[in-house]
């Protein structure tokens, strides 16, 4: 048996006692846990539901989250986790693409999907946290029960999340029980010892996203340690969490960090219980990790991963030593290359990470790909997709991941910047973090973000939208002088908008597309 809950069963076996979920001053013991899912697959097998039937997740960081999850899995039924953020429109196309059944929806969220229920496969909507219309409520839903785990192989579906869409229509991405439960484990064994049944880990992350539920949930579940669950980012908020329960494992994305480091009385944090903070998502800028670690014991490592790889593929080991500004190595059972468009090998450099004005970045990077028991099993009826994303050689499936980087002899990894985001700028190609690095290195800024923007004379033109600190008062010309005494001329921005912040997903990423746009606009 390999359905992915088996090991959330074993810790109830062992850890029956333990807290599985701290929320708002209640705790939920592994045991009672037990019992909620035990109620949740109950309800969906005596409706006829189960084996690969789609159960939609619309919530934030709640505990009914978890229930609904696990309760799923243990039914031998597929999770669609949908971002809270989205509206009708949104999630209207994630129902329908992957023909879901049930919602499990906060009930002010249940509107959004009644409105678009008529063009979908829902027929049982489950509201969480209140009364809705069209809804039945999570108590009325459940069924007492404590069924079998549902037999599940290893190369079959447990979760589709969707990808948030910004190069067209969100992709269903099809993970499996071995693709979820490989990486949890790998990442369990990331954190030194392992993750113990006493550690506490801050759920602040969403867990929606690949990056909070494997890393975050599952690797507590998996190990008898208890869950934290914040349902909104608020950094002061988390602080308190951390120093009351005196938690001792927080993953976050860099714009987490940035914002606790950001606080007025970020000097006052402490953070002391903390024995392993991790960062990923999008590049942490090397100023906001040292000025973290310059207020705070905790060192932070850096991973890297996607949706599509469950997500870890990298990881600074605290255990082997890390390397500032690096992805780290390849985690457990994972491979990496770095390969050119003829899907040739990209040779190590000696050691990283390079000054990047003084390498030819053409003649040291490439693409990075993947390969694993992680890497999912394909993008959900999308055969185009699957055909670009994946390269068979060697004998393994490579996974693409969009992301420029280099590496080097010591076997660590360097992402330089996503495809995408590249600047061409009369000829030169800009990549956006570099100069994003250097703004954070200012006094004067809390937050940058760069894009390209059409130029009729040179295709693209570098910009710079910029967060000042609340006492900054740079200016667009001493931030153009800055970089033009540090950047190589072309790369320096042109133009310069100071903004009160800029826009990010739930998961902390710049919306670039929507900074794009509002030039567009312009
Ligand atoms: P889409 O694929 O639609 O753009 P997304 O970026 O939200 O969606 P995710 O799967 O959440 O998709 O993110 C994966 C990407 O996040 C990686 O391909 C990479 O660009 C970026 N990323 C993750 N960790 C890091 C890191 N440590 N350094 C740099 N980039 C990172």
């Amino acid at each position: 048996m390999t359905n992915l809950v088996t090991h959330v069963a074993d810790a109830v076996a062992e850890h029956g006692d333990n807290t599985a979920i701290g929320f708002q001053g209640a705790e939920t013991s592994y045991e009672e846990f037990w019992g909620q899912t035990g109620a949740f697959a109950t309800a969906l097998e005596e409706r006829g539901l189960g084996q690969d039937d789609r159960v939609a997740l619309y919530l934030p960081n709640v505990p009914p989250f978890l229930i609904a999850f696990h309760g799923t899995l243990r039914a031998g039924g597929v999770v669609v986790p949908m971002n809270p953020q989205y509206k009708a429109r949104e999630i209207g196309h994630l129902l329908e693409d992957s023909g879901a059944n049930v919602v499990v929806a906060l009930a002010d969220l249940v509107p959004f999907v009644t409105a678009v229920q008529d063009e979908t496969s829902v027929d049982h909507i489950v509201s969480v946290g209140g009364d809705a219309e069209g809804a039945s409520t999570l108590a009325e839903f459940l069924e007492p029960g404590e069924p079998e785990i549902a037999e599940r192989a290893d190369d079959e579906d447990a979760v589709q999340p969707y990808t948030s869409g910004t190069t067209g229509q969100p992709k269903g991405v099809q993970l499996t029980h071995g693709n979820l439960a490989s990486n949890a484990n790998a990442a369990s064994e990331l954190v030194p010892g392992g993750i113990r049944p006493d550690d506490k880990q801050l759920g602040a992350l969403p867990l929606f996203h690949i990056y909070g539920m494997t890393v975050v949930m599952n690797t507590a579940l998996f190990n008898g340690a208890a869950y934290y669950p914040l349902p909104e980012w608020d950094a002061q908020e988390a602080v308190s969490l951390i120093e009351d329960e005196e938690l001792t494992i927080m993953h976050g994305v860099p714009a987490m960090y940035n914002d606790v480091i950001n606080q007025p009385n970020a000097e006052t944090f402490d953070l002391s219980s903390v024995r392993l903070c991790g960062v990923g998502g999008s590049g942490i800028p090397v100023e906001v990790l040292r000025q973290f670690e310059a207020l705070y014991e905790p060192t932070i490592y850096e991973g890297y991963g996607l949706t599509e790889t469950s997500p870890i593929t990298h990881f600074n080991s605290p255990i082997e030593g890390r390397r500032v500004g690096s992805i780290g190595k390849p985690v457990p059972d994972v491979d990496s290359r770095v390969v050119d468009d003829d899907f040739g090998a990209v040779p190590p450099v000696d050691e990283g990470p390079i000054d990047e004005d003084e390498a030819d970045l053409h003649e040291i990077t490439g693409e990075i790909v993947v390969a694993g028991p992680n890497v999912m099993k394909g993008y959900y009826g999308l055969p185009d997709a699957n055909e670009a994303a994946f390269t068979e050689a060697d004998g393994r499936r490579w996974f693409h991941t969009g992301d420029i980087g280099y590496h080097d002899e010591d076997g660590f990894f360097y992402v330089v910047d996503r495809e995408k985001h590249m600047i061409v700028t009369g000829g030169y190609n800009v990549y956006p973090r570099e100069v994003e690095e250097l703004l954070f290195e200012h006094e004067d800024v809390a937050d940058a973000a760069v894009v390209g923007i059409p130029d009729d004379r040179r295709g693209e033109t570098v910009k710079a939208f910029i967060v000042r600190t609340p006492d900054g008062d740079v200016t667009a010309k001493e931030i153009t002088d800055y970089c033009l005494t540090n950047l190589a001329e072309y790369k320096h921005p042109r133009e310069v908008d100071f903004v009160d912040e800029l826009p990010r997903t739930t998961t902390g990423k710049v919306q670039k597309f929507k900074l794009r746009e509002q030039e567009g606009d312009a």
